[in-house]
């Protein structure tokens, strides 16, 4: 689920009053964006474009992360030294000028910041984050036209530039990334906006998800942290037994800018779209699996090999791709979370898929309950 600025800048407080301090965050949030920058065009020489606010100080920490994971970097900083407004910029700019490995200038004219994009594989948008009001400014506004006119990849760091992360208000500019790199949750004014944020991912940088009702009054569902496993049905892929799918708004908003992998362990079993209902006899998931309980189809044909063939098909994609989570269909006798529907009654216990997951620590979570 997505955020306003006003709410992640609530979640931000609210972390820091915990004792989380802001510069540990702001670690967290660079190292994240040089970790897929890294990850998508391997290493290679970056030109970081760095504010003089938070959002530049998570670019200054890319920067150095960039330079550890065999990155050329050049950071320019849009300002002044002096008018770097936040002491945690202020520390990592201190570490950047320190560093031998990386050259740091102040912007002076957009001739030479144009000589230093063309030397550049890549570069990282880091001047102005979440708290962008009102329209682009000079030299800002120049800046990102030219980065705009590049054609060179841009890593936009929590917000493209001039993109209003609360609303989508492009203000009089915004830079068009080919990735951008949000932190804790997405943010409310990306939807739609995909010509600007390219690619999202939404990473986790250590606030404490219980903060999240507390603060807001709701959770927000899933990080994107790591891959996560979905039933194949709730994306709106037709492999229901009577061939239609279970289509979830919500569930696809939650996994907005996550990797995820649709999987549908019926069919990943050997059994056909469509098919007969299935129902589980003399008890859920973990007594099939300990061989208790069977799974028969309407007509009475046993296909409990087939739903432990489909359970294992998927806890083994599980380990190849390192997945820690799945969102399942409610009620499923495969995936079912708490509770299968049975041919007169719930039984309560995981369908057979979602038990094995769990048997393995997967954390497995009903539609539900994201
Ligand atoms: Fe959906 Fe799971 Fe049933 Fe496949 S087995 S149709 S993914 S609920």
């Amino acid at each position: 689920m997505a955020v306003t600025s006003e709410e992640m800048a609530k979640l931000d407080r609210a972390a820091e009053g915990m004792g989380i301090p802001r510069l540990l965050l702001m670690e967290n949030a660079g190292a994240a964006v040089a970790r897929r920058l890294v990850g998508r065009f391997g290493p290679c020489r970056v030109l970081v474009l760095a504010g003089t606010g938070n959002n530049g100080g998570d670019g200054m920490v890319a920067a150095r992360h960039l330079r550890n994971l065999g990155c050329e970097v050049e950071l320019v900083l849009v300002g002044d030294p002096s008018e770097i407004r936040t002491e945690e910029a202020r520390t990592n700019w201190r570490i950047v000028s320190a560093m031998k490995g990386i050259g740091t200038v102040s912007y002076s004219a957009l001739e030479n910041l144009r000589e230093r994009m063309g030397w550049a594989d890549v570069v990282v948008d880091a001047m102005l984050g979440t708290g962008v009001k009102g329209e682009l400014r000079e030299p800002v506004l120049s800046i990102v036209r030219e980065l705009n006119s590049s054609g060179k990849p841009v890593v936009a760091v929590d917000t493209p530039t001039g993109l209003d992360p609360s609303t989508g208000r492009i203000c009089g500019e915004a830079v068009r990334a080919s990735m951008t790199v949000t932190f804790h949750a997405a943010k409310s004014g990306f939807a739609g906006r995909e010509e600007y944020t390219g690619q999202v991912w939404v990473e986790d940088i250590g606030i404490p998800r219980e903060l999240e009702r507390e603060v807001l009054g709701r959770p927000l569902g899933l990080p994107s942290g790591g891959p996560v496993l979905v039933s194949a049905c709730l994306l709106g892929i037709k492999c229901r037994y009577d061939g239609s799918d279970s289509f979830s708004e919500k569930v696809v908003q939650s996994l907005a800018g996550a990797f995820f992998l649709p999987v549908c362990p019926e069919v990943l079993g050997g059994l056909s779209t469509p098919r007969s209902p299935n129902w589980l006899v003399g008890g859920a998931g973990e007594e099939v699996i300990d061989g208790k309980a069977r799974v028969v189809n309407e007509e009475g044909r046993e296909v409990t090999e087939n739903f432990l063939r489909g359970a294992r098909e998927v806890l083994e994609l599980a380990r190849r791709f390192k997945v820690g989570r799945a969102v399942l269909k409610s009620g499923s006798p495969s995936c079912g979370v708490g509770w299968v529907s049975g041919r007169e009654r719930r039984v309560s216990g995981d369908g057979v898929t979602a038990a094995l997951l769990r048997r393995h620590g997967i954390k497995v979570l009903s539609e539900e309950e994201i």
